[in-house]
């Protein structure tokens, strides 16, 4: 889609706005933190959407209460500041060490009956458009953080 310049950190509370109701039904504490000092230039709709697939399945990891973490930094690269970092920690479940190579795969899921395994993969395929990335560090028993990393200018693939 079209690109725009798009702030983070508002990208992050109107993403929150939507998930509330479900924070609050389920008793999870919601923390922000906002450091990130560029934009990114970017289809906005398609970031926010990358922003709720992590939003809803650190959700569905953390089942009842919780902390999710939702924080935005300075991508450094060589001393540059060269995008954003937005990162997303849940305390879930985490990821099994032998699930960690198949999670970004279409169709990969654990979760029987009511996963579609394709919120990862379509996520992926949208930040890497953008010359951007999708990592992830995950504790099991712990929890999961996932970072998008996005240049502020754009080098697509
Ligand atoms: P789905 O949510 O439909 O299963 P996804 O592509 O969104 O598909 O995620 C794939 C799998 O990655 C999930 O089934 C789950 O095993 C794992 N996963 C993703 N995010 C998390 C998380 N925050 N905590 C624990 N496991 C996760
Ligand atoms: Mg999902």
């Amino acid at each position: 889609g079209y690109t725009e310049r798009v702030n983070v950190a508002t990208l992050i509370a109107d993403s929150l706005v939507l998930a509330r109701h479900t924070f609050d039904k389920r008793g999870i504490e919601v923390l922000r933190r906002d450091a990130a000092t560029l934009d990114v230039e970017i289809n906005r709709s398609e970031l926010q959407q990358v922003l709720i697939n992590l939003i809803v399945n650190a959700v569905q990891a953390m089942g009842e209460g919780g902390q999710l973490t939702l924080s935005s930094e300075d991508w450094v690269e060589g001393g540059e500041c060269v995008g954003v970092c937005l990162r997303v920690a849940d305390t879930g479940a985490g990821i099994r060490e032998a699930d960690l190579q198949h999670i970004f795969d279409p169709f990969f899921t654990t979760k029987k009956g009511h996963g579609t395994g394709l919120g990862l993969s379509i996520s992926q395929t949208l930040v890497q458009r953008y010359g951007g990335r999708i990592t992830v560090d995950s504790r099991p028993g712990r929890g999961t953080t996932f970072c998008i990393w996005l240049r502020s200018t754009p080098e697509y693939d």
